[in-house]
């Protein structure tokens, strides 16, 4: 078995708490039609009753708990705003209120880049900004100016005496509609945008010491198995002209391969953590992961600096807005560790072949 890690930092995908994740809880948006909808849905699942803030993360709690710190791309606005961004197929916005969910998982981080924190227009991106300023959850990727929506978070690891910087940035390939808002980080796969990339990158090295860098990625399309040639390429560029030390990607809505690149690793899709959606089958969006990196203090030529050891991947399933872990019997928690297995091995990425001794599959980076 392998020695315990220095640090344990958890990486979940989307965590959708809108529409009818947002009716069931206890604080929750005036949507008369979604409100109809979760009464019948409640009426033949009577359990759902008594859905409260703990209720979307489940059996993962403790995971959650025992982490130093907790990541997840948050899918969706956070207002009462009520006007839409228009021709759009899909708005998600939950209550403000309703951050005492991301509270209740010792949330530390929320990526703010993605296709719905700007459902409800400027406003309510400003009012999900505050709301999560408000409760000291740092975030990135959208702000209240283009600068703030450009710069990293700046986290804290603590041991003891010991103190550890962590930053992350966050972006997001799509809606290409967004590009009119400056403060939302919108990407494209332009030597442009590889170029403001690293300026931003050698903006913050000149100014503060990093000990360890995330690149968090809302890119590619829905339902799609392997990386396109332009995310491969730009996650790449991230280790080598960026000095990043972990990729997590998302959007992908199921989960999708990891590579470990030059002693770095690359998370391509995370996969839907919690949501109120259909399940697509054979994609299986109802199937997803607390992704679970151990970190290591170096001691290199230029003092300590934090090292990525250790991934280790937790299945688990969304059922009734909920996810739960997989005990290593169920069927589904083998599906996920053959996908991960079968896509990882694309990229000359192997994942130990015996299960660690919580049923979590494990990927050693260094
Ligand atoms: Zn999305």
């Amino acid at each position: 078995m392998a020695p315990p890690t220095r640090f344990h930092l958890n990486f979940v995908g989307d965590v959708m708490l809108g529409r009818l994740v947002d009716q069931l809880l206890p604080t929750h948006v005036h949507n008369p039609e979604e409100a109809a909808y979760v009464a019948k849905v409640v009426a033949s699942n009577p359990h759902l009753k008594n859905y409260d803030y703990k209720s979307p993360w489940g059996n993962t709690l403790p995971l959650f708990h025992s982490s130093h710190l907790n990541l997840i791309n948050l899918e969706t606005s956070a207002t009462t705003h009520a006007k839409p961004w228009p021709d759009k197929v899909f708005n998600y916005r939950t209550h403000p209120a309703n951050v005492q969910c991301l509270r209740e998982a010792r949330i530390g981080y929320a990526s703010l880049a993605n296709n719905h924190t700007l459902d409800f227009c400027g406003e309510a991106l400003l009012e999900t900004v505050r709301m999560l300023k408000d409760n000291g959850i740092q975030f990135a990727g959208a702000g209240e100016t283009e600068e703030e929506a450009r710069r990293p978070a700046v986290l804290d690891l603590r041991d003891g005496e010991e103190k550890y910087q962590v930053d992350v940035w966050s972006v997001s390939d799509h809606p290409e509609d967004w590009s009119i808002v400056p403060n939302f980080h919108l990407i494209d796969y332009t030597s442009a945008t590889r170029l403001r990339l690293k300026q931003l990158h050698t903006l913050t090295i000149e100014t503060e010491r990093s000990d360890l860098k995330i690149f968090s990625v809302h890119w590619g399309p829905n339902y799609s198995w392997t990386p396109s040639d332009d995310i491969r390429s730009l996650a790449h560029f991230l280790v080598d002209e960026c000095d990043v030390d972990i990729v997590h990607g998302h959007s992908s809505h199921h989960v999708q391969g990891v590579e470990v690149y030059k002693g770095k690793l690359i998370i391509y899709g995370c996969g839907d953590f919690v949501d109120d959606y259909a399940v697509k089958h054979g994609h299986r969006n109802d199937l997803s992961a607390v992704w679970r990196v151990g970190l290591e203090v170096n001691q290199g030529d230029v003092g300590k600096r934090l090292k990525v050891k250790r991934l280790e991947v937790f299945p688990s399933r969304i059922k009734h807005f909920q996810a739960n872990l997989l005990p290593r019997d169920d069927e589904d928690h083998q599906w996920v560790a053959d996908k991960l297995r079968v896509l990882s091995k694309s990229f000359g990425t192997e994942a130990q072949e015996e299960l660690g001794v919580e049923g979590q599959i494990v990927v050693h980076i260094s």
